[in-house]
C-alpha cells in the first residue's frame, strides 16, 4: 500500500532518530497546562510552558470565548478578505493597536503565520534582510519565502550587524534592507539591545521588525520589549503572539496604518487560510482587558521569576544570564542533561530539557519557565527536588 519510495524514508529516517534516542515521544496533558500538570496520571510541577501570565484556563476569558462562541458560533466561516471578518476581529485589532502603542494591527491566526506573511508581504528577491543568527526558526522560513538574501549577524552583537549593515548597503547590490530579531531570546531569556540596534537602523535606513513573542505581555509592564525601551515610534513591525504570555492562539503585527492597510492585502495567511475563530478572539479581549485593568499579574511573573533564579543560584547552579523570568539551568554534557530533566520527571517537576541542535553543543540546559500562576510553596518543592536531584547526578555540590 502506499508509494515504496515513501516507506524507505520513513523506515530509515525514524530508526535513525530512535536509534540515536533523537526521536521526540510527545507527552500528553490529562489537565490544563496550568502550574501543576497532569501526565500519566501523576501530578507534576509546570516549568515548561509559555503561559507566562497562568491566562491559558483564566476563567473570565473561558467565559468571554463560550459567549462570543455563542454569539458568533464556532468557526469564521471564511477567510478574513472574502467574508470572515467578523467585528469581533475588528474589535480585537482595536485592542492590540491599543496595547501596543501603535496606529493600527492586524491578527494572524498564529505567530508562526505573522512571520511567514508579513516579511514577504514587504521584502523580495531585490532586497536583503540582516537577521540575528538565534531567530525563531518562524523568522528564518519568513525570510527564505520572501526570497531576499539573508545576512546572519552575530547574536545579538550590534558591531557586527552595523558592519554587515554597511557592507550592504555600500555594496549596492541590494534595494531595501530589513533587521530582524527576537525581542527576548527564549534559549537564555536575554533581551535585544534595541536602542543600539535603532542606531544602526537610523544609520543605514533599514527597515526594523521585532518579534516579540516572548517579550509581550512580560517586559515593558506587558506591552513588550519595544515599549520597555520607549522606542515604540522608532519599530516599523512588531510581532506578536496571542499564544505566550495571552494564554490563546494566534498572531498580529502592530505598525503604522498604511503598513497594516498593506498587509491586509498582500499577507498571504491572511488572504489564503480561515481566520481567527470567535471564541479565540473573545478570549484574547478579555485577557487584554485583565492585562489592561491590573499590573498584577505582570508583577508575579517577574517575582516568580526572581525567586526561582536565586534559589538556583543559592544551590550552586549555572543560570546562565538570563533579563527575563525565563531561567536556563546549564548542565553542559547533552547526555546527562536529558538524564537530569528525566530525574526531574521522575521526582515531579516537568522542566523540559534543551540539547544541541537547538542550543551550542556542550551548554544542554533544563529551561524554566515560571509563571505568575506558581505559588511560592510549589517553587519551593521545586527547588526542593532540583537541589536532590543535583547533588544525585553531581551537578552541584
Ligand atoms: C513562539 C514563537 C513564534 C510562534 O508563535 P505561535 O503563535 O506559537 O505560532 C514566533 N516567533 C517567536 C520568536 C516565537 O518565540
Amino acid at each position: 500500500m502506499g508509494s515504496k519510495a515513501l516507506q524507505n524514508f520513513l523506515n530509515e529516517n525514524l530508526n535513525e532518530l530512535k536509534s540515536k534516542g533523537l526521536y521526540n515521544e510527545i507527552n500528553v496533558l490529562e489537565s490544563a497546562n496550568g502550574p501543576i500538570i497532569k501526565i500519566k496520571g501523576k501530578d507534576l510541577i509546570n516549568l515548561s510552558s509559555n503561559n507566562y501570565l497562568g491566562l491559558a484556563n483564566n476563567p473570565r476569558m473561558v467565559e468571554a470565548s463560550i459567549k462570543a462562541t455563542n454569539q458568533y458560533g464556532v468557526g469564521a466561516g471564511a477567510v478574513r478578505t472574502i467574508n470572515g471578518t467578523l467585528k469581533i476581529h475588528e474589535e480585537l485589532e482595536k485592542k492590540l493597536a491599543e496595547f501596543k502603542h501603535t496606529e493600527a494591527a492586524i491578527a494572524f491566526q498564529s505567530g508562526f503565520n505573522c512571520n511567514a506573511g508579513a516579511i514577504q508581504a514587504v521584502m523580495n528577491k531585490k532586497d536583503a534582510i540582516l537577521s540575528d543568527e538565534l531567530n525563531h526558526a518562524s523568522i528564518i522560513d519568513g525570510c527564505r519565502l520572501s526570497g531576499a538574501k539573508t545576512i546572519r549577524y552575530k547574536h545579538n552583537d550590534m558591531e557586527d550587524l552595523r558592519a554587515k549593515a554597511k557592507e550592504a548597503r555600500e555594496s549596492g547590490l541590494y534595494g531595501k534592507l530589513m533587521v530582524i530579531t527576537d525581542g527576548v531570546f527564549s534559549m537564555d531569556g536575554d533581551v535585544v539591545n534595541l536602542p543600539e540596534l535603532i542606531k544602526v537602523a537610523e544609520e543605514f535606513d533599514l527597515i526594523t521588525y521585532v518579534d516579540d513573542a516572548h517579550g509581550s505581555g512580560v517586559m515593558g509592564e506587558g506591552a513588550g520589549t519595544v515599549k520597555h525601551f520607549g522606542l515604540s515610534d522608532k519599530v516599523d513591525f512588531q510581532i506578536g503572539t496571542l499564544s505566550k504570555a495571552i494564554g490563546v492562539v494566534g498572531g498580529y503585527v502592530a505598525g503604522s496604518k498604511d503598513l497594516i492597510d498593506w498587509l491586509k492585502v498582500r499577507a498571504r495567511p491572511f488572504l489564503f487560510s480561515t481566520s481567527l475563530t470567535p471564541a479565540a478572539a473573545g478570549a484574547v479581549i478579555e485577557a487584554l482587558n485583565i492585562m489592561t485593568e491590573s499590573s498584577e499579574l505582570v508583577d508575579k511573573v517577574w517575582e516568580n521569576g526572581r525567586y526561582l533564579k536565586k534559589g538556583l543560584k543559592d544551590l550552586g547552579f549555572n543560570i546562565g544570564h538570563s533579563e527575563t523570568p525565563i531561567t536556563p539551568c546549564i548542565i553542559g554534557e547533552e547526555k546527562l542533561t536529558q538524564q537530569f530533566s528525566s530525574r526531574l520527571l521522575e521526582e515531579g517537576v516537568y522542566a523540559k530539557s534543551i540539547v544541541f541542535p537547538t542550543v551550542p553543543m556542550g551548554t544542554g540546559r533544563v529551561r524554566n519557565m515560571p509563571t505568575a500562576a506558581h505559588t511560592k510553596e510549589m517553587l519551593d518543592e521545586a527547588l526542593a527536588i532540583y537541589e536532590k536531584v543535583g547533588k544525585e547526578l553531581g551537578v552541584i555540590k
